[in-house]
């Protein structure tokens, strides 16, 4: 049987290193993408994966990259897999899909409304992430993994996200990868809630590379990522200068990877926009120093 996510990242060959793309919207963006992937290919990701979009045109998209990822590379790929806004009949033919693609790796997730606002979950639907984790290990031989958040989630508070956590491990989930954060005490905390709790699965940690001064207030909008004061007043001082920017955006987001991973981060998987410059960069200092 071929190696799992979870073998990898329970042996003693280092941190793993995983990358995140969306799906392109039409077939020269999957060809660029596939480029990008070719690209990376020299840095050995263990997995590289694709989100799966809020409608259903997205949705289409995501297997589409999917299947051309495993169709013209080499590299492992998970599929990430929501329900808002579907039945659960729909997730079910999602799963399906995936196992006939040979995906056996699935990111489980409640996903969020199209238009924003309050999830409310389909009438025919699942209500909950730790749901999705339950139907997905009932339908086949999948190694499934689930989202964690640092920061807390905007909805939760963090001991119940804690709560949560241990909840999809119960269900089968088997590891988890974090929402972007940009001081490493977040990530420790979180480790730490979840384990007083008795939670065992290895947390990955997410990695935004700031290449560009846009990012600052986006990030924190999306997520609610408070960049730490003088992570973002190191930024602020050279917003106007867009190479020295992205040198101290690389610099701050590799001593922000260096932090993690001492403080045991079993992995890191970077979310590049589709983009594997910076990402590149951040890995091969990393390497060098290892
Ligand atoms: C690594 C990563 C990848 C992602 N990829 C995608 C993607 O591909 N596509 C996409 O659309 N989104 C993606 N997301 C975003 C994610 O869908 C949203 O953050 C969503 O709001 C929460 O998803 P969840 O899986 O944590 O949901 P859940 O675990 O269901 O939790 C969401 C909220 O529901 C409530 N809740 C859940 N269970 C309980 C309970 N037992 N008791 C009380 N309250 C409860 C809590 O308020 C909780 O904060 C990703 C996030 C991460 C971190």
């Amino acid at each position: 049987m071929p190696e799992t996510i979870v073998d990898r990242l329970r042996s003693s060959d280092g941190p793993t290193f995983s990358v995140e793309f969306f799906p392109p919207s039409d077939d020269a963006g999957v060809q660029q993408l596939i480029g990008t992937v070719d690209q990376l290919q020299g840095l050995q990701p263990d997995w590289v994966s694709v989100t799966y979009g809020a409608t259903g045109a997205s949705r289409y998209k995501t297997f589409s990259a999917v299947g051309a990822i495993r169709g013209q590379t080499a590299v492992s790929t998970m599929g990430h897999l929501t329900i808002a806004g579907q039945s659960a009949a729909e997730v079910v033919r999602a799963i399906q899909a995936y196992e006939r693609l040979g995906v056996t790796h699935i990111l489980a997730l409640r996903g969020d409304p199209p238009s924003g606002g309050r999830f409310a979950p389909h009438p025919e639907g699942l209500r909950t992430a730790t749901d999705l984790v339950r139907l997905v290990k009932s339908l086949g031989d999948f190694t499934v993994g689930v989202a964690a958040f640092p920061d807390g989630h905007p909805e939760g508070d963090l001991d119940l996200d804690a709560r949560i956590l241990l909840a999809k491990e119960q269900a089968g989930a088997e590891f988890a990868i974090t929402q972007l954060f940009f001081d490493p005490a977040a990530y420790v905390s979180l480790v730490g809630r979840f384990r007083a709790l008795g939670g065992t699965m290895p947390i990955i940690a997410g990695i935004m590379p700031v290449t560009v001064p846009s990012q600052i207030e986006r990030f924190a909008g999306l997520s609610g990522s408070a960049m730490p004061a003088d992570f973002e007043a190191r930024l602020r001082a050279v917003a106007d200068d867009k190479a020295a920017f992205r040198a101290v955006g690389i610099d701050l987001v590799t001593q922000l990877c260096r932090d993690v991973l001492d403080a045991g981060a079993p992995g890191l998987q970077f979310f590049t926009l589709n983009r594997s410059t910076a990402t590149a960069e951040i890995l091969g200092r990393l390497r060098t120093e290892a």
